[in-house]
């Protein structure tokens, strides 16, 4: 299977003069892996070296790699009709805004972009002008927590609490604020997980107080953070928050990006708070990350403030991608097969064993917490149990690297939360067959009882 070592190397070289990869720095001793295929959860280097796709991507390929009728979807759409403006409409894109309010299970509105950030952004100029169309014009501030992630663009960066993502590139757009959020492994020594989330909650009250009121126009959260860490909040978190905002005229924006899509076991992960967001933003697992689509869905009462028959009312904005027919065929195709499949309680399942399989990690010298949500799982580990301290990068990259030496690709929360880049994470597409979940645990299992000594 090896390809001969010119067409090797030249393939790095060349990769190396002119490719520029996303957020990580080239490292000659750990070059970038070239990828040739995939099938189910697994991928295929131009080696022929093979491993499972613990990350699905970036948390993104829910229905797994290589699925044809996914592919045969986009070549039928694209043949028959490539391209429609969104300013017009197309049946795949009303298909799908049918099928986004069947699983939203409430009447909402869907605004279709390209990427997450995009869906954030739409989400943020929808809310401002909401307030304005609805007599409240000074409310334009962002809530949002420390170590989320909502994307790259000036604004969705401005709401990520992920301080190395974004000092270098500083100002970002004004009118962010941002929050700790729930940190059940880190709460105060003797305060209960119910007191600690119910604090955390009453902070976000607190901002929109200090910031007076009228100036407060959104908070943005995700059910879950994941990138930042996997930090599952308790019910009481996300229903008092839910509870803050309409007391107080505050739109809740929840961040569907990584959890909507069967990720959490249901189709969107807000859905286990029995709350109902005024915006949703999704993308990712939406079409598997097949090709690129978001949707930022908005519910019908705050819509009508854009349909009111006056000419200036409406939202001016627009994208030359977002709602490609292809894309919408491709989503309407990856829902079908999530549908045949059960994908969304088959998360419950994988997640469930996976959470019980990993727990007993936790007795090893180096593992503070062993935390899963749906199927997300994060493992994190610090030098000292009794203080918490995070272990140090030549740690985390030590196991990351055993786990690909093998064959099982994991993540971390990024080069990107300052001082916390210590929780490995796992996310793997939900079609994994159960020798697939054996294969996972049984790598982490293996280079984490394998790393007991090492010095930092
Ligand atoms: N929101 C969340 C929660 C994300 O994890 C991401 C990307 O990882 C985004 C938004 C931004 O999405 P995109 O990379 O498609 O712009």
């Amino acid at each position: 299977m090896k390809s001969d070592d010119s067409t090797e190397k030249s393939l790095l070289e060349k990769d190396h003069a002119y490719t520029w990869h996303h957020i990580s720095a080239y490292n000659e001793k750990s070059p970038p892996m070239i990828w040739e295929s995939a099938k189910g959860a697994w991928v295929t280097d131009h080696e022929g070296n093979r491993y499972l796709d613990g990350m699905s991507g970036l948390w993104s390929v829910n229905v797994g790699y290589g699925r044809e009728e996914i592919a045969q979807a986009a070549y039928d759409q694209m043949k028959k009709l490539a391209y429609v403006p969104m300013t017009q409409s197309h049946k795949p894109a009303i298909e799908l805004a049918e099928k986004i309010n069947e699983l939203l299970d409430d009447e909402y509105k869907i605004f279709y972009s390209n990427s997450g950030s995009d869906a954030n952004e739409v989400a943020f100029k929808l809310a401002r002008q909401y307030h304005q169309q609805n007599g409240d014009p000074s409310r334009y501030k962002f809530i949002s927590r420390y170590r989320a992630y909502h994307g790259s663009s000036m604004g969705a960066l401005a709401a990520t609490g992920q301080a190395l993502r974004k000092y270098k590139y500083e100002p970002l757009a004004p009118g962010f604020l941002h929050v700790a959020p729930p940190d059940n492994y880190r709460r105060p020594e003797g305060m209960t997980v119910e007191d600690y989330n119910r604090h955390c909650a009453e902070e976000i009250e607190q901002k929109i107080i200090w910031e007076q009121l009228e100036t407060i126009a959104a908070v943005i959260m995700e059910p879950l953070i994941t990138g930042g860490g996997i930090l599952i909040p308790h019910r009481i978190y996300v229903e008092k928050v839910q509870e803050i905002c309409k007391r107080h005229g505050v739109l809740l924006i929840i961040d569907e990006v990584i959890c909507g899509f069967g990720r959490t076991g249901k189709a969107f992960g807000h859905q286990h708070f029995g709350i109902k967001p005024d915006i949703v933003t999704m993308a990712k697992g939406l079409t598997s990350a097949y090709l690129p689509l978001s949707v930022t869905a908005i519910r019908k009462e705050i819509y009508d403030r854009f349909d009111t028959g006056d000419d200036n009312s409406h939202f001016r904005h627009v994208n030359t991608f977002g709602g490609n027919p292809a894309a919408c065929a491709v989503a309407l195709k990856n829902l079908e097969i999530m549908d045949e499949e059960d994908l969304f309680d088959r998360a419950t399942e994988l997640g469930d064993r996976l959470l019980k399989e990993l727990k007993c990690l936790e007795d090893h010298p180096f593992v503070g917490d062993v935390r899963g949500f749906g199927f997300l799982l994060g493992i994190e580990l610090v030098a000292d149990k009794e203080k918490k301290e995070p272990v140090l990068n030549g740690y985390m990259t030590k196991i990351m690297a055993e786990c690909k030496g093998n064959g099982l690709l994991v993540g971390r929360n990024g080069d990107t939360v300052a001082g916390f880049n210590n929780v490995l994470t796992l996310c793997p597409p939900l079609s994994c067959t159960d020798e697939d979940l054996d294969f996972i645990i049984a790598v982490i299992k293996k280079v984490i009882n394998g790393n007991t000594t090492f010095s930092q």
